[in-house]
């Protein structure tokens, strides 16, 4: 039993939240989000969040929590009872139906909601259904009746495929709370938990925490970028957007200070992983995170294929440099972001031509030619959303999942999109630049990997797959966002309805490219570390490690006194699976090439994707769903050559052009 975590996208930027259910009705959704929204959402009012009716006040958390328990432990009564067969998958599922759909919400609701009554009573739910899981995971009776199933080959074998893999990963989860082990280690496993759980929080809350510096070392002309406390000067993170230098410098070197404190916790944190895994069986923590995902094992991750493809981006790094006032070889690490993606092209230029409504229109326009289903814009119950701005989060929430349920009908997904929109003004509708656009893109990739999910069983629905496939459908759409036959389809000026001049379509999906090299080359850095971090313990410091990764990875050389790692928050939720990323935009990179780059539109091919790829979210094997889709099992170098090829073309004579 596993109570999903949203996946939070790997990097993106930074006000309004819109929410969209699952529809079956059909039409144009543009003008309704180029509308301006006069209503204010009254949240009190009869209809309560999601259309859950007691979640019309706070209390009704409570009302909805209990519930969910005493439903849990009918179920636990049920399957215990039950003999081995179908049945006992299909009451796991209603089991981990009944505690997700609570915990997914309030999981939501505790971020977003912008009343902090709300957010703490869902806090509250969060941390009651959790400890719920906690029990059933170290439950040996409720285990035991999954592993007659399991162990009974007759009955087994004549199990279709999902059912299989849901009862296997059932007992996963099981399995990784030490369930197997003697009552003491069972005990010590149940500790480390404890203690992992604190250890992650602390360690999340120092990541973003400001480091300070005295006034007077700093140039006071500097001081303005930064937020004033007494004699000292605050610096909260990189300000990798300032076009001042020195300001990027600044903040390069006091935001990534070491800080003793968080080095211990971070210490702490990998041996308590280590411990754990070797305690449930594992060799280390990333074979134990490893299992089951498309990579399998830690060893088949940094492969020399990696390294030299490495070799071949610095290469491209230097062609391009000969024409740009920075040289990229001598550049310091403050200077990547900010030059990489600055030198190309102007986001307020494209934004006309992204309004809000002309990219859902976009979206629409895609899914009906690909897969023949459109968007409608419906009017929310009053009281079921809440209008108000939420917090600086790019990300998708699974509210409930999708499932075949006995009276034959298939309960339908209900997905959040997360987004950090500028406002609309009194003469325009909200305008995206072309990173928000591709967001949106990215975003509704997630969405519709719930949306299009027929899976059996809802604890593998959708987006509830394996990690590294996990981006696969946000990614690929990232492809169409950056197709010029698709924004040609829908990218207009919202005053005079000009579509987007060819010439700019052009540069920015050559600029795309630019930023890509560099990006490609510091996340392969990242997972490399992320990797090693959670490989066998090593009796050197984490900055040790990463220097050495520094220098054997990536191309520019390590700051003195910096500590990067302790700002690395996703070492805590992605532990050991940060190459994700990259195993996904490998896998979508394949997918457009060989299936979408000729016709993007072609519905025949939409249909093959959704058959084969977004229907059965985590209920099949990952490598099987690429497979039937690339019709072949590419091996590691294809992995390699996708991404490395997603960053040749046409590179020199773009730059050539952007400096005409
Ligand atoms: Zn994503």
């Amino acid at each position: 039993m596993s109570v999903y975590r949203p996946l939070v996208c790997l990097f993106r930027h930074g006000t309004a939240a819109r929410a969209w259910r699952t529809l079956t009705t059909w039409s144009p959704v543009g003008a309704a989000f180029n509308a301006r929204v006069h209503r204010r959402l009254d949240i009190f009012h009869q209809n309560g969040l999601f259309g859950v009716p007691e979640l019309s006040c706070v209390e009704g958390f409570e009302v909805v929590q209990d519930r969910a328990l005493q439903e849990t432990q009918q179920l636990v009564e049920e399957a215990c009872r039950c003999p081995p067969g179908v049945q006992t998958v299909e009451i796991f599922d209603k089991l981990s139906d009944s505690l997700c759909r609570v915990a997914d919400m309030a999981d939501f609701i505790k971020v977003a909601h912008p009343d902090p009554s709300y957010r703490e009573a869902a806090e509250r739910t969060c941390i009651n259904i959790g400890t719920m899981v906690e029990r059933l995971n170290t439950n040996v009776d409720l285990c035991k009746s999954l592993k007659d199933l399991l162990d009974n080959e007759e009955i087994f074998s004549k199990l279709d495929p999902e059912t299989r893999r849901v009862a296997e990963l059932f007992l996963f989860d099981f399995e990784i709370s030490g369930i197997h082990l003697d009552k003491k280690k069972r005990k010590e496993a149940v500790n480390l938990n404890v203690k992992l759980l604190d250890l992650s929080n602390q360690f999340l809350m120092s990541c973003h925490m400001p480091n300070r510096i005295e006034k007077r070392a700093l140039p006071e002309h500097i001081h303005q970028h930064f937020t004033k406390d007494g004699n000292y000067i605050q610096i909260g993170g990189l300000n990798a957007d300032a076009p001042d230098d020195l300001v990027r410098e600044v903040a390069y070197k006091v935001f990534l200070y070491p800080n003793e404190n968080v080095m211990h916790i971070l210490e702490e944190l990998l041996s308590c992983r280590d411990k754990l895994a070797r305690l449930v069986g594992y060799e280390s923590y990333a074979h134990r995170a490893l299992k089951g995902t498309m990579a399998k094992s830690p060893g088949r991750l940094y492969s020399s294929e990696i390294v030299s493809d490495f070799e071949m981006m610095r290469e491209m790094k230097t062609k391009l440099n000969p024409r740009n006032p920075v040289s990229f070889n001598n550049m310091a690490c403050w200077h990547v972001v900010f030059y990489l993606c600055r030198f190309n092209i102007e986001p307020s230029l494209y934004s006309p031509y992204f309004s809000l409504g002309a990219c859902m229109e976009g979206l629409n326009g895609l899914f009906t030619q690909l897969y023949g289903v459109s968007l409608l814009a419906e009017q929310p119950s009053v009281g079921e959303v809440w209008s108000e701005d939420v917090r600086k989060l790019d990300c998708h929430f699974t509210i409930r999942g999708g499932r075949q349920l006995e009276d034959g009908q298939y309960q339908l997904p209900i997905v959040v999109l997360m987004l950090n929109l500028p406002h609309p003004t009194r003469s325009a509708p909200t305008l995206l630049s072309p990173g928000m656009m591709e967001n949106l893109f990215h975003e509704m990739g997630h969405a519709m990997h719930s949306m299009l999910g027929r899976t059996r069983y809802q604890h593998v629905t959708g987006t509830r797959c394996v990690t590294d496939f996990a981006e696969v459908p946000s990614i690929l759409m990232e492809y169409f966002a950056t197709d010029y036959r698709v924004i040609s389809q829908f990218a207009r000026h919202y005053q005079t309805g000009q579509p987007l001049p060819q010439s700019m379509v052009a540069r920015l999906c050559e600029s795309k490219k630019v930023c890509g090299a560099a990006d490609t080359q510091l996340q392969v850095f990242y997972a490399i570390m992320d990797q090693v971090y959670h490989g066998k313990p090593q009796n050197r410091s984490t900055t040790d490690i990463m220097i050495d990764m520094q220098k054997k990875y990536y191309g520019l050389p390590y700051v003195t006194n910096t500590a990067w790692q302790l700002r690395f928050s996703h070492l805590v939720g992605y532990g050991a699976k940060y190459y994700s990323y990259l195993m996904s935009r490998a896998v979508a990179s394949m997918v457009w090439k060989q299936c979408f780059y000729k016709d993007p539109l072609n519905r025949e091919t939409g249909e093959r994707y959704r058959r084969e790829m977004l229907a059965h979210g985590g209920g099949k094997e990952p490598m099987l769903m690429v497979e039937g889709m690339l019709q072949k099992r590419p091996s590691i170098e294809d992995f390699v050559n996708a991404l490395v090829s997603d960053l040749d073309p046409d590179f020199e004579t773009f730059i050539m052009d952007s400096e005409g």
